[in-house]
């Protein structure tokens, strides 16, 4: 993610800142509920308990004049305990009939608590399917990180945001250690797009609705789900064997940016380096996680962030005022493609791995372009004085609260952690920390423990005090 773009503010700030059945199946005394939660310290509810999701198929309709979804979500899934009961998270919304394995199952709403109890216990291990059909104006969220969640947006409506966006559109185990593939079919008014994650397999058009088809078949975190509706300009091409399809708001093509240009003309330009901003990210992380990429740009005037959402992040206008702002926020996502969304937290305190990695990118990319060094960058921050509150946040553990989790220290303390271990490991071995890094965690839920023991294995190094004093709270130290 990266914060603090509202148009409002753009003008005046530059700053950057993501079945088989087992032996009791069938033993009622055996079964017990699965968790409300996944378990996460900073978001007890979110996600749940008791299963693993593979895939989460979802058939919708979104009418902008009602800004009604209808939809029906299937999702595959693993028992990972006796289950006589388990919950999906799902806000607001409907529920009109839920089916486990082809039989209606009965259901309880709490909050954002869909329970769902099948008419037979599952059995850890085995495999069931759960049909979801659901209706209802979503809603929007309020995290402190301005317009998220689910919303309207005058065309259309756009789904984006973080820690936990999913559970406004559809039923789901809404915590990132839960990966699963996603499908998406969506029919909207003939004339408008619907843009989604992953390839789009096609449209077809039938009774005045276009369904459109996405297919996203890696693997992703419920939160990096997206989903834009209304007017777009679509741009599909394919380089160095990456399907790319970019959706521009035609709207933002009559207002104004900087150099005569407009919002429109600046994000087709900082898309269009998209290919050679991969290949440079490629040289430091390893190859491209995604066989898709892409960006999405929606005429929201109140968004204030871009979010990392996989194989094809989501930019508020605001970021595309100016060529430079334009080209880091698009590093800064893409870099997320490895950090956050191919390697992705186990827990929400982990995010510096994600932001730091993605603030650390815009540094090399500066770097590539003679901008300023990484070195530049870190000492510039460096020179802040002890007092400074940018230095108060522990951020390894920097609390719930969205505007410490995605506050600047994260995002630059983050980055100076990563350039900290450059400096102690040497250029060889960062080199190959990273590449191993997200080489060997493609696909995982990962934590600051499995990060610090890789660094320690391929240094021999004992860094446990460097990232004590670069993680903890206050000015490190060794800073002189
Ligand atoms: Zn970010």
């Amino acid at each position: 993610m990266t914060r603090g773009r509202t148009r409002a503010a753009a003008l005046l700030t530059v700053v950057l800142l993501g079945s088989c059945t087992s032996e009791v199946a069938g033993s009622a005394t055996a079964a017990v509920p699965g968790a409300d939660g996944y378990g996460d310290p900073y978001y007890p509810l979110d996600g749940n308990g008791g299963y693993d999701v593979e895939s989460y198929a979802l058939e919708l309709r979104f009418d902008p004049e009602s800004d009604t979804l209808e939809g029906t979500a299937t999702v595959v899934a693993t028992a990972t305990q006796t289950l006589s009961a388990f919950n999906l998270d799902l806000v607001g919304l409907e529920v009109s009939s839920v089916t486990v394995d082809g039989e209606d199952a009965a259901t309880d709403r709490d909050e954002g608590e869909l329970t769902v109890t099948p008419a037979l216990p599952l059995g850890e291990g085995d495999g069931f399917t759960t049909v979801v059909t659901y209706a209802g104006v979503p809603e929007s969220l309020d995290d402190g990180l301005g317009d998220s969640g689910f919303l309207q947006t005058g065309d259309g409506a756009l789904a984006v945001g973080q820690p936990d966006s999913a559970a406004a559109w559809f039923p789901v185990n809404d915590h990132p250690a839960d990966a699963a593939t996603v499908e998406v079919s969506i029919a909207v008014p003939e004339g408008l797009e619907a843009v989604s994650n992953g390839a789009l397999l096609g449209s077809t058009t039938e009774d005045g609705w276009t369904t459109w088809r996405w297919a996203a078949d890696q693997p992703m975190a419920p939160y990096l789900v997206t989903l834009a509706v209304g007017e777009f300009r679509l741009d599909e091409y394919e380089e160095g064997g990456i399907g790319y399809v970019d959706a521009v708001d035609p709207a933002l093509d009559d207002q104004e940016a900087a150099g005569s240009e407009t919002l429109g003309s600046t994000a087709d330009a900082a898309f269009s380096r998209q290919p050679e901003v991969l290949a440079f990210l490629a040289e430091w992380f390893g190859p491209y996680p995604f066989d898709q990429a892409g960006g999405i740009v929606d005429d929201v005037p109140d968004m204030g962030f871009a979010l990392e959402t996989q194989t094809r992040p989501v930019y508020a206008p605001a970021f595309f005022t100016d060529a430079a702002s334009a080209e880091a926020v698009v590093v800064h996502e893409l870099a997320h493609q490895w950090a956050g969304d191919s390697v992705r937290v186990g827990a929400w305190q982990h995010i510096w791995l994600n932001e730091g990695f993605a603030t650390y990118a815009e540094w090399l990319w500066a770097e590539e372009e003679g901008t300023s060094t990484a070195q530049e960058e870190f000492d510039r921050l460096a020179a802040r004085p002890a007092g400074s509150s940018f230095w108060q946040i522990p951020i390894g553990d920097p609390g719930p609260d969205t505007d410490r989790l995605f506050s600047s220290a994260v995002y630059q303390r983050g980055a100076m952690t990563l350039h900290a271990v450059r400096t102690a490991l040497g250029e060889d071995d960062f080199a190959e920390l990273l590449q191993e890094w997200f080489g060997a965690e493609a696909g995982q839920a990962v934590t600051t423990e499995d990060f610090v023991a890789l660094a320690e294995e391929v240094s021999g190094q004992d860094l446990d005090d460097l990232f004590a004093e670069w993680l903890g709270e206050g000015r490190p130290e060794s800073l002189g």
